[in-house]
């Protein structure tokens, strides 16, 4: 679906874009967008430099420069709540997903990606007759890590609810 066509979808309430990827620990988008000043203090206090003014000049993560470290610097940072301490729990519901540009799809050595990922989480599994590298969904956190190391840009980082609805 093309970008003007995907829009006019969206005001006829059929399908909703995908919203932007907000800093690990952001509060659901409505509340984001109402307590974010846009005072770039998160964006500032990144250590990976991964956070950029995005629009309407809210900060979004760029995976490309980048994986997240979780370090939490981002929230001690956002004085206006806008960010919120994830515990234990998960920062987001973010997961990488891998496209047909993918050069083991292709019969090409490679494997960046398994050896970037701190958690494992993707193998090589048999896909249409090759050893393809796959994401175990239950393992990816969503960090991101993956993401910049490909040499194809075949890995984006999707949010699972998009994914469910097919806006991703
Ligand atoms: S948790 Fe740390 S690495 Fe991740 S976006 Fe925030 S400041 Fe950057
Ligand atoms: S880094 Fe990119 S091209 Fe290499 S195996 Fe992973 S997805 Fe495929
Ligand atoms: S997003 Fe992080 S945890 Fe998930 S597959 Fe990529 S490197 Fe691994």
């Amino acid at each position: 679906m093309g970008v003007a066509m995907e829009r006019r979808a969206f005001l006829r309430g059929r399908r909703r874009l995908p919203q932007p990827l907000r800093p690990p620990g952001a509060c659901a988008e409505a509340v984001f967008v109402a307590r974010c000043d846009r005072c770039d203090g998160c964006i500032r206090a990144c250590p990976e430099r991964i956070l950029r003014r995005g629009g309407g000049g809210f900060p979004e993560i760029d995976f490309t420069r980048g994986g997240c470290t979780f370090c939490g610097r981002c929230v001690t940072a956002c004085a206006r709540g806008a960010l919120a301490p994830w515990g234990r729990g998960r920062p987001w519901m973010l997961e990488a997903r891998l496209d047909a540009a993918c050069l083991a799809l292709q019969g090409i050595g490679c494997m960046s990606c398994l050896d970037a990922c701190p958690r494992e989480a993707i193998a090589l599994r048999p896909l249409c007759g090759r050893l393809a590298p796959q994401v175990d969904a239950a393992r990816c956190d969503g960090c991101g890590a993956c993401v910049r190391p490909c040499p194809v840009g075949a890995i984006r980082m999707v949010r699972r609810e998009d994914a469910a609805r097919g806006a991703a």
